[in-house]
């Protein structure tokens, strides 16, 4: 049975896309098969793959509008294992299209249930809000993945993405569990990044990673290559914790 794993927070900017991309990228490595399927209409995560979102004909728009079968939009990237739903600019519309569509909030759901056996994870970047988007993925995922960054407002942040997550359980998908939260963009030098991440492994417990995403330029300017970090730079400290993260998340999946 797949697994699909939405990672979401609110707040912009604080690793979402980047562990969306190389936690799929070391997953593969690991001869998982993963499809990352792109909710975001910034399509980050698909030009993260190297794939120019100016020159699709076709993207996750299709299938949430105009029920284009996912297995058509579906391509490989370069990335051994790894295949991706890639977003285009279309996307930014549907949030406003969907309201009108019947059960707008399941779309995803019924399009992801056709194809998540063929994959051992999906792994859905959501982008940095709570509208239809983010809960077509919340509605279709098995569990949410919550990316923190290290920084002063990162607990209130925090307190609103498990809000969110709350909501979706109690009132849509009660399945819905809580996979981790990892924390992103960690600087052992600052008693800041120490702070938070006493507070939330306090808080949160188990529920929290132990690997810890480091501050790394590396992973910044994998991107820009249209590279996961695997490819780009293998043996880089953001390389080896997105390693480290891909096996903790499959030895807490047994
Ligand atoms: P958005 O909410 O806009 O979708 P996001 O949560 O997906 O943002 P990212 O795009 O992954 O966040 O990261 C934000 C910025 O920080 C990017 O420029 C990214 O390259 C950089 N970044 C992310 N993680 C790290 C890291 N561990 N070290 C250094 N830079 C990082
Ligand atoms: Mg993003």
């Amino acid at each position: 049975m797949g697994k699909i794993i939405a990672i979401a927070n609110q707040k912009g900017g604080v690793g979402k896309t980047t562990t969306a991309v190389n936690l799929s990228a070391y997953l593969g490595a690991i001869r998982k098969k993963v499809l990352l399927c792109d909710m975001d209409p910034q399509g980050n995560a698909t030009s993260g793959f190297g794939i120019d979102k100016n020159k699709m004909e076709h993207c996750i728009y299709d299938a949430l509008i105009n029920d284009m079968p996912l297995a058509v939009l579906i391509q490989k990237t370069a990335t051994k294992n790894v295949s991706i739903v890639p977003a285009g600019q279309d996307l930014s519309g549907a949030e406003i299209e969907l309201v009108e569509e019947l059960e707008r909030e399941k779309k995803l759901k019924k399009q992801l249930d056709l194809v998540k056996d063929d994959y051992d994870y999906t792994i859905i970047d959501c982008p940095p809000a709570v509208g239809l988007l983010s809960l077509n993925a919340l509605n279709a995922a098995d569990s949410l993945l919550i990316t923190l960054q290290c920084e002063f407002y990162a607990l209130e942040g925090l307190g609103k993405v498990t809000g969110t997550y709350q909501l979706v359980k109690q009132h849509m998908n009660p399945n819905l569990t809580l996979e981790g939260i990892v924390l992103t963009m960690y600087d052992s030098r600052t008693r800041l990044s120490l702070e938070v991440e006493e507070e939330v492994r306090t808080h949160f417990k188990e529920k929290v990673f132990k690997t810890v995403i480091p501050r790394n330029i590396r992973l910044s300017e994998a991107p820009g290559f249209g590279q996961s970090i695997l490819e780009y730079d293998p043996k880089s400290k953001g390389a080896l914790a997105y390693q480290a993260l891909a096996k903790e998340v499959i030895r807490r999946n047994g």
